[in-house]
């Protein structure tokens, strides 16, 4: 048993080798908090959830980084744009995108440092890089040298030469070489800044995750850093950069990349009028379905949204729903010991074979299928007459629970906004039903499709669902 990971460094399926046995370090660049999240950023989010939970199913001492951008030109862009002072929109934002956390329940990082409450981190590194020659000030700014760095372009695999072509040089440039990046911004007037070496000014985006990473990670080379592809360039290529021309050693030693978002095969864009919010999307469906949206495709592909596919998700997750459902109402805890009976153990059986999928890149898609084998393992025995159903279902539940667990799902929520009434109403027609008064049954039946509920009968009782 060992985790394969497709490695953005060298583009090739590697084991997991972390610097320390049995323990991760993993950063992941948050989101700049000038708006509200989309289901881009959601996909972010619930992406590296489930690599971090899966870690932890293989017992690694996972410590996850993830932190948030409070300063940014797009911020200030906001702040004029909405008259606000600046600190008001950066509150705002974080109080939204910790609530877009908490209704997507994932789990927030260990820690999510925000990238003011560490700037001098960011500027003794700074100083580091000049006092090395690798960086130089220039009338308030600091720009790293990047010819002065031989690896320059190694993650997105171009030659500076390449990358030359796509640079445009300003009238007003006062770096040293076109391919330079900023690391200090001298600030503009009514901008917001802090005192540094080189007068009032910010740091520029990419110091930010070098220091916080190996800050908050206590380490020079993380086991893991993880984003989008968006950020593979400059982004990514300039922390490796800043980061090694610093302490001299790889700062990390798996870059793993999540492919992006598109609605209906379109970027997603505000020009476009085809932006989505995941609070937009999580007022139509649950959490649980947009995330089974979100697994249907490997983490590094892109992926295209669209509400159709939604739909199809919804009657999806139903099914797992369902069997859960009937399974917890109707299935205790479980009694036999799964090494006396073959069928037993090709039920838990389910559970090995799910952590070998996901420990092959975290193939969500193939993780799916053996969920999906299990549901249908499940449906055949509550249909049968086997003599261990009871035992056997007992454990299906447990590895049910297991795997939905792995992936972020959860049962809860439908459950405890069920309203007193039409809970009343369910058990009145479970006991019609018991009194072979189908008429009254199926009366109710329909009172209830027409609040949203769908009952469904079985063997074992009666079992609903949410249209
Ligand atoms: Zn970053």
């Amino acid at each position: 048993m060992s985790i394969q990971i497709v490695n953005s460094l060298n583009r090739k399926k590697e084991e997991l080798i972390p610097v320390k046995k049995g323990s991760i370090n993993m950063y992941a660049c948050g989101v700049t908090v000038y708006d509200k999240c989309h289901i881009g950023h959601a996909r972010s989010l619930y992406v590296f959830d489930v690599i971090c939970r899966h870690l932890k199913n293989r017992k690694y001492q996972v410590r996850f980084i993830r932190n948030i951008t409070d300063v940014d030109d797009k911020i200030i862009a906001k702040a004029n744009e909405l008259n606000k002072p600046f600190a008001q929109v950066v509150s705002d934002n974080i109080g939204l995108y910790k609530k877009d956390v908490t209704n997507l329940k994932v789990n927030f990082a260990d820690v999510e440092p925000r990238a003011t409450e560490n700037i001098p981190e960011m500027i003794a590194h700074i100083e580091s890089l000049i006092a090395k020659g690798k960086a130089y000030e220039s009338d308030g700014d600091v720009y790293f040298k990047v010819k002065g760095f031989a690896a320059y372009g190694k993650l997105s695999g171009q030659s500076t030469e390449k990358m030359l072509e796509g640079v445009r040089i300003g009238p007003d440039e006062k770096k040293k070489d076109p391919l330079d990046f900023c690391l200090w911004k001298k600030a503009k007037a009514g901008e917001p800044f802090w005192e540094s070496p080189w007068g009032q000014g910010r740091p520029g985006w990419h110091i930010e995750c070098s220091a916080m990473s190996m800050k908050y990670l206590n380490c020079e080379t993380l086991d893991i850093h993880a984003g989008g592809r968006d950020l593979i360039f400059p982004h990514h290529e300039n922390e490796i950069a800043q980061s090694e021309a610093l302490t001299g050693k790889p700062f990390a030693r798996y870059w793993i990349h999540h492919g992006l978002l598109k609605i209906n095969g379109q970027k997603m864009a505000k020009s476009l009028g085809n932006f989505i919010t995941l609070d937009e999307v999580l007022k139509r469906y649950s959490h649980n379905v947009l995330k089974l949206f979100y697994l249907q495709s490997h983490y590094s592909s892109e992926i295209d949204f669209s509400w159709e596919k939604m739909e199809e998700m919804k009657i999806a997750f139903g099914r797992i729903e369902m069997v859960v459902r009937k399974l917890e109402e109707n299935f205790g805890p479980r009694a036999l010991d799964p090494d006396q009976d073959e069928g037993m153990a090709r039920i838990t059986g389910y559970w090995e074979d799910f952590l070998v999928q996901m420990d092959d890149d975290f193939n969500t898609p193939k993780a799916l299928s053996v969920l999906f084998d299990l549901i249908k393992t499940c449906n055949q025995l509550l249909e049968s007459q086997d003599p261990l159903k009871g035992a056997k279902l007992s454990y299906a539940l447990e590895v049910l629970l297991r795997i939905s667990n792995a992936l972020g799902f959860d049962f809860t929520t439908e459950e405890q906004v069920l309203s007193d009434e039409l809970k009343a109403l369910l058990e009145e027609r479970a006991q019609a039903r018991k009194a072979r008064d189908f008429q009254r049954s199926d009366a109710i039946r329909d009172a209830l499709k027409a609040q949203g509920i769908i009952v469904q009968d079985g063997k074992d009782g009666q079992t609903w669902i949410r249209a």
